[in-house]
């Protein structure tokens, strides 16, 4: 089969067994993360992709088209018992840690981890399941209170879907991009301008995938404000760990969320997945896509099969 890897498209044959459930993909979508991925982050050297929908090729889910949770656990450990294996010490994750990912003809999970798709939510909607779920997972680890007033810094594929949960909360959404800040449908406001706004959010999500976005929200918060930090990158982030001090910022990180209310959102349609897909490729054209995806002003780009 063709795999994309890090050190580019190359062809492997199927994964092994090892009693999880074989999927051959139908779509996949290049994540930012993967690009960090391609330039060192985590070391990670396998098959990029964790954005996926595809079909279950064996087993008691044969033939049902699911998506799939990308952390797999031990099964045994506490976090594990308790049903959450996003921290599960000794976890793999699809694409990322330890575990060949979705930029593939096949890939394999724990059947667990597969979650069927509802034929109301079409493949390209599907495949936005894990960022939509990424972007729920603020609220997961950050509550907001209704009257609590909301930015979001960046306004790529990330920073959108978290202003398009968070509508209700009425975000100001900071961005480079005013053809991206658009596609939000909330407030928003350039860059260039954003410290004109003031220190009036008692929360903002960092979702820039840069290290300057954190200097910009510490200068957007109230005292005891807090502080989402989304963005993972390649990197390190300097730090004005006075300035946290003497506002009493709470800095909370989130990564992962869950797929169910992701995949219930989506049948509702009530977020616009079409406008954020900028391309979609072959797997065969998979190194040129990714080069296409690094591109400024690019907003996702999807390898079909
Ligand atoms: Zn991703
Ligand atoms: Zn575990």
């Amino acid at each position: 089969m063709r795999a994309l890897r890090v050190d580019g498209l190359t062809e492997l044959p199927a994964p092994a067994g090892d009693g999880e459930a074989l999927v051959r993909v139908v779509l996949s979508g290049i994540c930012t993360t993967d690009l960090e991925l391609a330039k060192g982050y985590l070391g990670f050297r396998g098959t990029l992709g964790h954005e996926f929908v595809g079909v279950v090729e064996e087993g008691d889910l044969a033939g049902t088209r699911v998506v799939g949770e990308i952390n797999a656990g031990c099964g045994s450990c506490g976090r594990c018992a308790a049903g959450d294996s996003r921290h599960c010490a000794t976890r793999t994750v699809l694409g990322i840690v330890d575990r060949d990912g979705a930029h593939a003809d096949y890939l394999r999970l724990p059947a667990c981890n597969l979650i069927p798709v509802p034929a109301t939510v079409s493949d390209v909607a599907a495949v936005f399941v894990e960022p939509l779920a990424a972007a729920l997972a603020v609220l997961e680890r950050c509550p907001i209170a209704p009257g609590q007033r909301v930015c979001v810094i960046g306004d790529g594929k990330l920073g959108l879907l978290i202003a398009m949960v968070l509508r209700d909360h009425a975000p100001v959404l900071v961005g480079k991009h005013p053809h991206k800040l658009a596609l939000a449908g909330v407030e928003s406001t350039l860059l260039d301008d954003a410290v004109t706004l003031g220190r009036v959010f008692d929360v903002v999500i960092e979702a820039s995938g840069s290290a300057t976005g954190f200097e910009l929200a510490l200068a957007l918060l109230v005292p005891q404000g807090r502080l989402v930090l989304k963005s993972t990158f390649h990197g390190t982030t300097p730090i004005d760990a006075a300035r946290i001090v003497v506002e009493e910022v709470t800095v909370i990180g989130s990564r992962c969320g869950r797929f169910a209310p992701a995949l219930a959102l989506l049948e509702t349609g009530g977020i616009a997945i079409g406008p954020l897909v900028s391309e979609t490729l072959s797997l065969g054209d998979g190194e040129r896509a990714m080069q296409l995806a690094a591109e400024p002003g690019m907003l996702k780009v999807l390898l079909a099969r």
